[in-house]
């Protein structure tokens, strides 16, 4: 517009409306804060419409319910009496706080209040029941006490402001379709209210007004944003900034999802859409006088009033498929279901007709494509109304069998998933369905918006904040998020908490991937974190004092219903690996590079396999052989694509390949042993490593892994160890060490005679025989020119026939292996969609 007067009004001469929430006055502190928000602003006009202080609304409906409820006048007074007090009270104490000496008017004021609301109360009694205009009349009360508390402070801080009670002014009916205002008497009266106060700053009561025959009533729960929004248009507003106590509309709730993001913007389709299908943020009939006059609507933060807030207008933007997930709660399904339904027209609207007649709101309706049944989601209270009205408005059908039955489904949510950029754009569903499917969410009936803006999908209430975490994921508005739990901090595990947290910022980055450490244990204590564990954790370990419960571990990891759960165990203990079959029913990943469950009993090892194939979760145990080094998933490669192993061999102990890479005879093996030790390379008791035994599980760990039932009593393991030193002390065993030097010395002679070298082999045949043991070897064979402790494993397959697959590479330490466990967990994250 090109008018000066019009020109001149911009920016400082607007007319603005606000609306502060309950949430932004719960006490005197916030009412002060509300008022030194709105000094600061200069407008030309500033309309103000408050709510009731937090939890008063449920208080006001509490009593009148109490006072139908009891009966009147026995001996200890009212049922209501001591919480109509506490009201008072709350009431007065903000009116004192805020008013100091000024206070006695205003305390008067509220004290004759909350007498006529006893004298309403006794009389409620007296009936015994609660008439809908007694509850209209004492619900809305909270927002005339608060319209009066913030105009009282205001007046006392020296501006000349008014206070206008809704009740006076505005004038609404209710219709089928919600509330509906009259513009005209409304704006008549504000007219005539305006002549006698016509101060620059107006508050206004949120959610009341009167209805056409005049009496008080309100506009609905959570009614004042839409009262909010029918000032801003009675009062021509230029904008309406809705004040509440979170940054704006978020893209979920965030008492719900924690990582919900900030939108900075929505279309009033969007806001229409979330606000229908329940982001509380704000009240669905909000939008309707703002679309009208293409008022923008902001809403923003109290408590961060720098905070640009989320901006609401005409506007579309597309940059996202979805902008915001909801869940509408306690609803139920009745489900209308028949072979006579197939290809008779019109179905659909009997449905429909007969919901309407009988005054059942339809949330969401759909058809399966075979015509064979008929879903309607409604609210959980209309449930039994909508199946007897559907129960008889197709009573022919039932009693023809065309119908066989109408049921109906308490305890059902509805997620939606609202955004313009949906329209056109396919795929959109399918990503929907696919978050809730890995979350093994069961989804009971799908509606899609003719408009193409909204999904949405009725599922199990007790599902609900799953769901909503999972499609919240899914839809990228939080990444790729794993809650990892880690069991057994020692020299593994420490490296692998260390490289996790330092890795943590650049996968999020780059792969869209959250790894979120919630939970430590080791063998006495554990640490369940609500949030995630970002830095040092190691100081917060130390403190942890809670008792180690692996029960409660997983279930702290599943409650936070995040979309992935991984246990990474660095135990080396057997009653962990238990766990392992029950973990992976239970949808957790298990990454580990502990043998107990590769090598151990077969039946359990079975258990484990199964447990993952039933529910999808991944058992990943790369570093059990070769640490870092890639041999499982080579094996798995190989098999995946089709080859078929003939046989496997390789050293598999970085120990036992550096005493024999070593051992030329210019010293005794045992002084070879010693230096071993000395160096950190063997076991703290060297015969864990001379026995054999855990190269033998690591063979049985790839024997299984190529499909073979191996077990560990199957491998022929031939112990360096003698029978003689088997029982001695860990001392004594050392000191007897050189007993066996002249028979290693021998064997080595023989072996160089024959031109050969000694190595300690492990070995699984075609025939499927298993052994480990000393052998002999032509120098230049592989296994004889390895680098001090490197392992080597060698994969003769159809394919690798001729000249077999090697990997070889350092094959110990607790970095590597820390690494070898970490790919695990990323390759489970890849195969979930993180970008890797
Ligand atoms: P007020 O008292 O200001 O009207 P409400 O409690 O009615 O506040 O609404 C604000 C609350 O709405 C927030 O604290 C938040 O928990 C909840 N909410 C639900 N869904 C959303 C969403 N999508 N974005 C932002 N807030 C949401
Ligand atoms: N106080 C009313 C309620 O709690 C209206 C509102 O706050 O929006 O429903
Ligand atoms: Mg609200």
């Amino acid at each position: 517009m090109s008018s000066p007067a019009v020109a001149v009004k911009a920016p400082s001469a607007r007319t603005v409306a606000h609306k502060f929430g309950g949430t932004s006055v719960a006490d005197a502190e916030r009412y002060r804060h509300v008022a030194q928000l709105l000094l600061a602003r200069e407008e030309a006009v500033q309309v103000t419409v408050v709510s009731a202080m937090k939890g008063v609304t449920d208080a006001l409906i509490d009593l009148a319910r109490a006072a139908a409820a009891a009966p009147a006048g026995d001996a200890a007074g009212p049922a209501w009496r001591e919480r109509w007090h506490e009201l008072r009270a709350r009431h007065r104490g903000a009116a004192v706080s805020l008013l100091g000496e000024h206070a006695g008017g205003a305390v008067e004021w509220l004290d004759q209040r909350f007498e006529e609301l006893a004298q309403v109360l006794d009389a409620v009694g007296v009936i015994g029941s609660l008439p809908e205009e007694v509850l209209q009349r004492v619900q809305g009360l909270g927002e005339v006490y608060s319209a009066r508390l913030l105009g009282e402070h205001l007046r006392a801080l020296g501006e000349d402001c008014a206070v206008l009670d809704a009740r006076d002014v505005l004038v609404v009916s209710h219709g089928e379709l919600g509330v509906d205002v009259d513009w005209e008497r409304s704006r008549q009266r504000l007219r005539d209210w305006r002549q006698a106060n016509p101060q620059k700053r107006v508050v206004v009561t949120g959610f009341v007004a009167r209805d056409p025959q005049d009496r008080i009533t309100t506009l609905g729960r959570n009614g004042s944003d839409y009262s909010g929004a029918i000032f801003a248009a009675l009062f021509d507003a230029d904008e309406l900034h809705i004040w509440t106590d979170v940054d704006g509309v978020l893209s979920a709730d965030p008492r719900v999802v924690p990582e919900a993001v900030q939108l900075e913007s929505l279309s009033y389709d969007e806001a229409c859409e979330l606000a229908y299908f329940g982001a509380k943020v704000v009240h669905p009939q909000t939008m309707s006088p703002a679309i009208e006059r293409g008022l923008p609507i902001i809403i923003r933060n109290t408590f961060q009033p720098d905070h640009p807030g989320t901006r609401i207008t005409a506007e579309r933007d597309f940059s996202g498929p979805v902008k915001g997930l909801t869940l509408s709660p306690n609803l139920s399904l009745v489900n209308l279901e028949g072979t006579g339904l197939i290809g008779v027209p019109g179905t659909a609207e009997r449905v429909f007709a007969a919901l309407r007649n009988s005054k059942v709101s339809v949330v969401m309706i759909s058809q399966g494509s075979s015509e064979h049944s008929i879903c309607c989601v409604v609210k959980q209270e209309d449930a039994a109304r909508a199946q007897a009205t559907l129960v008889n408005a197709f009573a022919h059908e039932l009693a023809a069998g065309q119908v066989q039955r109408v049921q109906h489904v308490p305890g059902i949510s509805v997620l939606a998933a609202v955004g313009d950029g949906m329209a056109g754009q396919p795929g959109v569903a399918a990503r929907l369905f696919e978050s809730l499917g890995r979350a093994q969410v069961n989804i009971r009936a799908i509606a899609q918006g003719s408009s193409e803006r909204n999904i949405s999908v009725a599922i199990d209430s007790d599902q609900a904040t799953l769901a909503l975490r999972a499609a919240h994921a899914g839809f990228y508005l939080s990444p790729q998020t794993f809650a990892v739990g880690v069991i057994g901090p020692g020299n593994v595990g420490a490296a692998l908490l260390d490289q996790l947290l330092a890795a943590r910022g650049g996968l999020l980055e780059r792969a869209n991937l959250d790894l979120r450490l919630r939970a430590i244990a080791s063998r006495g204590r554990q640490l369940l974190e609500p949030r995630g564990i970002e830095d040092d954790w190691r100081g917060r370990f130390a403190t942890a004092t809670d008792k180690v419960d692996l029960d409660r571990f997983a279930a702290h990891l599943l409650d936070s219903h995040l979309p992935h759960v991984v246990i990474v165990d660095c135990s080396a203990s057997p009653e962990v690996a238990e766990r392992y079959p029950q973990w992976l029913a239970a949808g957790i990943h298990v990454v580990t590079p502990n043998k107990q469950a590769g090598a151990g009993p077969l039946a359990r090892y079975e258990a484990i396999r199964e447990a993952a194939a039933a529910s999808g979760a991944r058992f990943r145990y790369e570093a059990t052989v070769g640490a870092g080094l890639p041999v499982i998933s080579t094996l798995r490669d190989l098999l995946d694509t089709g080859d078929a192993v003939t046989s496997i061999e390789g050293i598999f102990s970085g120990t036992l390949a550096w005493l024999f890479n070593k051992y030329d005879g210019s010293v005794p093996f045992s002084q070879l042993v010693t230096e071993a030790r000395g160096l950190g390379y063997t076991e703290p008791d060297p015969r864990d490593d001379l026995s054999g035994t855990d190269v033998a599980r690591k063979l049985v760990i790839l024997a299984r892994e190529a499909g073979r039932k191996l077990s560990l009593e199957d491998v022929q393991v031939e112990s360096l160890v003698p029978e003689s030193l088997r029982q001695a002390s860990v001392d004594d065993f050392m000191a007897r060490l050189p007993e066996v030097d002249a028979a290693f010395d021998a064997r080595l002679k023989a072996a160089r005679a024959a031109g050969k070298v000694l190595r300690y082999v492990a070995r699984l045949d075609a025939e499927g025989r298993a052994s480990v043991g000393l052998v002999e070897l032509p120098e230049e064979h592989a296994f004889a020119n390895l680098r001090l402790t490197d392992n080597i494993v060698q994969f003769t397959t159809r394919r690798y026939c001729a000249n077999p697959l090697i990997v070889q590479g350092p094959g110990a330490g607790p970095e590597v292996t820390a690494a070898g466990v970490f790919a695990d967990v990323l390759r489970i994250a890849a195969g979930r969609g993180a970008r890797l």
